[in-house]
């Protein structure tokens, strides 16, 4: 059994935590929003007043943040994670957020004797609601494997992926491929609709051949049929297509179609579908055409 500190109880933390709960662990949760409080109460999860009342007891602490900012101010803030501290805490950062962000919090956290590990996810509201997530982790190997028991009790594909940084660079490659691949699936739709042929159909074929993808398997059905209820909002996948295009700058490497893709999705957030799924960029794709 673990003394787990779990902060940022929404679309991703709750489930997560709720299965921490499930598995034994001493979890005490805290989140801004008192729903999402009182949904860690119903799960059997005690919860607290402030990070400081969340973190003193834990020996692991596990961050679900919408942005760096968040993260920042949870972590370092005055009366926040590494202020609270016991001595040889874990943090586990599952947000996503820039590299340069989390490898600045392990450095802080190593000067107050904290480890730390990036920990970001894939697999969307489902992956989080099955224990099913993709986990990509980066940081010291002695911890991650003290934190996988945890990891296993929340994901399916749990991956050490290399040093501090590491999970958030995977993570913002993983972004980059389902966007791109968002932004080519609305432009087979537009192309085959406005070709006459049916677009489902078609999807169906590519489906069974080499443009095979999770996307189409899971999506182009609800995109064909224009529904667009999150899932996971525009406006998430903006703040991650500057993350990639911040990883990019970092590594000093040029990724021109990410750039694309990102003033796509920049578009879908101007036109006001900031709150809708990602597969909305396929309005973007139709406004471009006219259609
Ligand atoms: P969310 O907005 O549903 O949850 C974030 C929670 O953090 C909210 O409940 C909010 O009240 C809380 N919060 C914000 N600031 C806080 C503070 N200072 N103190 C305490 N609580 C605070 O977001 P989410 O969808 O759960 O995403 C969380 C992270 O996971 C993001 O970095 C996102 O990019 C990533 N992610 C999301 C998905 C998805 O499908 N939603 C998939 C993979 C990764």
């Amino acid at each position: 059994m673990t003394t787990v500190g779990f902060i940022g109880l929404g679309i991703m933390g709750g489930p997560m935590a709720g299965h921490l709960v499930d598995a034994g662990h001493e979890v005490t949760g805290y989140d801004l929003g008192p729903d999402a409080l009182a949904r860690l109460a119903d799960a059997g999860g005690k919860t607290a007043g402030s990070v400081a009342e969340a973190v003193t007891a834990a020996d692991v602490v596990i961050t679900m943040l919408p942005n760096h900012p968040h993260v920042e101010e949870v972590v370092l803030g005055a009366d926040g994670v590494l202020a609270n501290a016991r001595e040889g805490l874990l943090l586990i950062d599952m947000s996503t957020i820039r590299p340069e962000s989390s490898l600045a919090i392990t450095e802080a956290g190593k000067a107050k004797g904290v480890r730390v590990l990036d920990a970001p996810v894939s697999g969307g509201e489902a992956g989080a609601k099955q224990a099913a997530l993709s986990i990509m982790v980066g940081g010291e190997a002695a911890d991650f494997a003290a934190a996988k028991p945890l990891f296993d009790q929340v994901g399916k594909t749990v991956v050490h992926v290399g040093p501090h940084g590491a999970g958030q660079v995977v993570k913002a490659a993983n972004q980059l491929v389902v966007g791109g691949t968002y932004a080519l699936v609305a432009e087979a739709i537009v192309l085959l609709e406005a070709s006459g042929v049916d677009a489902k159909t078609g999807l169906d074929v590519l489906a069974g051949g080499l443009a095979a993808s999770r996307i189409l398997d899971l999506k182009r059905a609800s995109m064909v049929d224009r529904q667009f209820a999150p899932g996971f909002w525009i406006d998430l996948h903006h703040k991650d297509m500057g993350i990639a295009l911040a990883a990019a700058r970092q590594a000093d490497v040029s990724l021109p179609v990410t750039g694309l893709v990102a003033q796509l999705v920049a578009a879908a957030r101007a036109m006001g579908h900031g709150g809708l799924d990602h597969s909305a960029l396929l309005k973007v794709t139709e406004a471009l055409s006219g259609r």
